[in-house]
């Protein structure tokens, strides 16, 4: 299930970073193993009651000179319009509304995307509140005070974030036709793939006139079924500074693989595989969602019978946290293995709701616990009892042990190629919890 977006936007040092570790707290989720996943916390997730969510803080670097702020701030506010579910617009009670803050707000209304104005730094509600009215003559609706770096009216203003939350059945309506973001680098190809998909005389185009979110998405029916194509390379940005790019294009990547079944990542053939294609194919695997690693230009490279066995070599090294990725190569230039390429995303759909029996599973971990003893530790023996998939995308799996201390992660994946040599799962992570239960 695809998670909400929230996005943070405001004027520099009205406390965006404070809110945004103040909600993402302890839950922040980067995979440990992935390496080359930022640490940077430009994202994370977040959870409430029982809603969870995707934060993102659109702040950049801070601007040099008063002139840049209010540019950097529409900009941000863009990113935050066409990427978010729900805007949460922070000002700040001590410095009071300034010029950029009414013209931000006027931005974002005219968006009409749901928008929560949060006055930040108020400490002490006696003290502060009278000052909070001012700001409802942006226009936006009640503010809502809250003190970031003490942790007040938090609560309050997550009660009214989930109000915009898409309900269960708005979800599944949703996510009826498969989603597929494409992924990569600046000129890996990606325009090029999904204009060659559009060109395709297979492929029927219809354009979905709708928010602005879906304007880079692209409707393609092939074979007789339809398919959403997010391409994140449709919305370029023209900001010089080049962490702020960044900043951009891992946004950008975040929310399009948020909304993905299957995300394409795109690598250069001429060019290798790089530590930059490894960090946002980590962003897919972090999230559990369908992975394929499609090498493009593959025209473009002088082959012998050895070069693909190379190539695969290579991208599973730099790749070796997602072993399950599906591999192929292709040419958005001659349109090589693209049918292929639906091929192996209907698969990976398949494989991420793929739903395995109790009964089944269990015969399983029973044959891998014959076959392999699992780990003691200090004289007590890890039992595992019981094994049940609980959901899909990604197929995920709860085994009810003894003591969890004992379940090493080594016999974990012991157990997950066993349900792979038995089901594939390829081109899906599979995640486990496990239990304990006595
Ligand atoms: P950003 O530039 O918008 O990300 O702002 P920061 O989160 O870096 O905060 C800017 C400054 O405001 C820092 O010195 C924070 O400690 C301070 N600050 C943030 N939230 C609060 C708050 O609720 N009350 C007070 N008094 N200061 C805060
Ligand atoms: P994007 O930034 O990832 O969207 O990349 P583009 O689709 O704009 O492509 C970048 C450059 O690579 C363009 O000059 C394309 O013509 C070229 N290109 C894209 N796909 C292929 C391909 O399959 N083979 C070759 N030889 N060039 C390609």
């Amino acid at each position: 299930m695809s998670k909400p977006i929230v996005a943070i936007v405001g004027r520099p040092n009205v406390g965006k970073s404070t809110l945004f570790n103040a909600l993402a707290g302890e839950t922040i989720s980067i995979v440990k193993d992935t390496p080359g996943v930022t640490r940077d916390r430009i994202y994370a997730d977040a959870t409430w009651l029982n809603y969870s969510f995707t934060l993102i803080d659109t702040g950049g670097i801070e601007p040099e000179s008063k002139d840049v702020i209010l540019a950097q701030m529409r900009d941000q506010a863009q990113i935050a319009i066409d990427t978010a579910d729900v805007i949460i617009f922070i000002t700040d009670v001590r410095q009071g509304l300034v010029d950029a803050d009414s013209k931000v707000a006027d931005m974002l209304r005219r968006s009409g995307k749901p928008v929560l104005l949060v006055v930040n730094k108020v400490d002490s509600f006696a003290k502060f509140m009278p000052d909070v009215y001012e700001f409802y003559n942006l226009g936006i609706g009640d503010p809502i005070p809250i003190s970031a770096s003490s942790k007040l009216g938090m609560g309050d203003m997550l009660d009214e974030v989930v109000k915009y939350f898409p309900t269960e059945e708005e979800e599944e309506e949703e996510n009826e036709i498969p989603h597929i973001a494409i992924v990569g680098k600046p000129n890996v190809g990606k325009s090029s793939i999904v204009n060659k998909l559009l060109g395709q005389n297979r492929v029927i185009v219809s354009n979905v006139a709708g928010t602005t979110r879906d304007a880079i998405d692209t409707n393609v029916m092939w074979n007789g079924k339809e398919y959403v194509f997010i391409d994140t390379a449709g919305l370029r940005r023209k900001n010089k500074i080049k962490e702020e790019l960044e900043r951009y294009s891992i946004i950008r990547t975040v929310t399009a693989v948020e909304r993905a079944d299957v995300v394409i990542v795109v690598i250069d053939a001429v060019e290798g595989i790089t530590e930059q294609d490894a960090k946002i194919a980590g962003i897919a695997h972090e999230r559990g969602k369908g992975v394929i690693i499609a090498v493009n230009k593959w025209d473009a490279v002088e082959k012998d019978d050895k070069t693909i066995y190379k190539y695969t070599n290579k991208v599973r090294e730099v790749l070796a946290y997602m072993p399950y990725a599906e591999i192929l190569f292709i040419s958005a230039q001659t349109g090589q293995r693209l049918p292929k390429l639906f091929e192996t995303i209907d698969m990976v759909l398949e494989n991420q709701t793929l739903r395995i029996q109790t009964g089944v599973l269990n015969e399983i971990m029973t044959e891998a616990i014959a076959m392999q003893q699992p780990p003691s530790d200090k004289g007590k023996r890890l039992k595992l009892y019981y094994m049940t998939q609980v959901s899909i995308k990604p197929p995920t799996f709860v085994i009810f042990v003894n003591d969890k201390e004992l379940m090493h992660f080594s016999y974990t994946r012991y157990l997950e190629n066993k349900i792979r040599e038995a089901f594939g799962f390829r081109g899906t992570s599979l995640k486990f919890i496990i239990r304990e239960r006595n």
